[in-house]
């Protein structure tokens, strides 16, 4: 199956919505000068892969060929993985065959004022790995070497396929500025609020209380070291907060959810002057009064993706601080995804973290 002289291999393409089929596609062609080629390891599935599932596309190029790739209106996906180098690109350096690599997903021009600005992430042509270019819901996949990050010795295959997310829990938290002995607010407990409480965590805030809903994942954020769980069905989230802050409020919130109220919730859970950052991919507009912030000095910034925290996240699994082992709560195979994979994380929500694939079929 993975014999380099075949011409095939299968992968999950999206067609559309409700339309994910796993099936041959011709192998990716020899990387360009500056790419690798990747034997995939374990790839995760995303949040963003079920969006594109059930109510897609969202960020895959249909209308025209995105500007960078070229990709439209199909697209391999997935962008949380890892995996070996089968091959190098001409002027490839300080990589080799072999080599066990993670892959940041922010493909990008290289060139645009945000690129030469070091903030890659908000390039004017980003095109993410698995949305707008092909991903690694695959036996292979070519990405462009400046993105790789190579694995430490004994560094375990499956948190290979967590780095991703975590690294968007740690370029929250980068942006909130030092947390140590913060009192910190995380809103929604699913895989990134549970990879920023666990960031928050390692980099030293005294407090992380997580608000939630759901019973299994309240149990999770728990788990992954949460300080206190507060449900805002079952209580007044706002009264606990300050009872727990000295009345005070918090110093710092992350919104990991994307919805107008629970946004408007992390900005009052914040003390004023405290700082707001916003994770979550929202929908809808909302009519909030911005004479709230003006009134108490609170800020409210965005965080999109990552910029380089792929470093830390490798760093912080690597010396234990950050433990992983929570967060996967599903392995299955590449012919499975549609069925034990995105149709079980629609169905069961709740009951899943993160499934990681494996399209070895290990
Ligand atoms: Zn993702
Ligand atoms: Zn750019």
């Amino acid at each position: 199956m993975n014999d380099l002289s075949h011409t095939h291999m299968r992968a999950a393409v999206w067609h559309g919505r409700n339309d994910i089929r796993v099936e041959q596609v011709p192998l990716p062609a020899d990387p360009p000068p500056g790419w690798v080629q990747i034997k995939v390891d374990w790839c995760g599935i995303c949040g963003s892969d079920l969006h594109e599932y059930v109510a897609g596309p969202v960020f895959i190029p249909v209308e025209a060929p995105h500007p960078l790739t070229g990709i439209q209106g199909q697209c391999i996906l997935g962008h949380e993985f890892c995996g070996e180098i089968v091959q190098l690109g001409e002027g490839v350096q300080g990589y080799a065959l072999g080599d066990p690599v993670a892959a940041d997903a922010c493909q990008h021009c290289g060139t645009c004022y945000y690129c030469t600005h070091g903030l890659y992430n908000i390039c004017e042509k980003l095109a993410f790995t698995g949305l707008m270019n092909n991903g690694a819901f695959a036996e292979r996949v070519n990405v462009p070497a400046n993105l790789l990050y190579k694995l430490p010795e004994g560094f375990p295959r499956e948190a290979g396929a967590l780095i991703e997310p975590l690294a968007v829990g740690m370029h929250a938290v980068k942006k909130a500025g030092s947390l140590l002995g913060q009192n910190v607010v995380v809103v929604g407990a699913g895989t990134i609020g549970l990879c920023t409480i666990m960031c928050a965590k390692a980099a030293g805030a005294a407090q992380v209380i997580a608000l939630e809903m759901a019973t299994a994942r309240k149990d999770k954020a728990l788990e992954v070291g949460a300080t206190a769980v507060l449900d805002p069905s079952q209580c007044d989230a706002l009264a606990e907060i300050r009872k727990l802050t000295g009345g005070l409020g918090a110093d710092v919130s992350f919104e990991c959810i994307g919805n107008k109220n629970t946004a408007k919730l992390a900005i009052d859970a914040l003390r004023k002057a405290g700082k707001c950052v916003l994770v979550g991919i929202f929908e809808e507009p909302s009519s909030f009064n911005f004479f709230e912030l003006v009134s108490t000095e609170k800020q409210v910034l965005g965080a999109l993706a990552y910029n380089g925290e792929f470093a830390d996240v490798i760093a912080f699994i690597n010396d234990g601080r950050l433990d992983i082992r929570p967060l996967v709560t599903g392995r299955i195979g590449l012919e499975q995804i549609v069925e034990l994979g995105f149709e079980e994380l629609v169905n069961n929500k709740e009951h899943n973290v993160k499934i990681i694939v494996s399209p070895g079929g290990a």
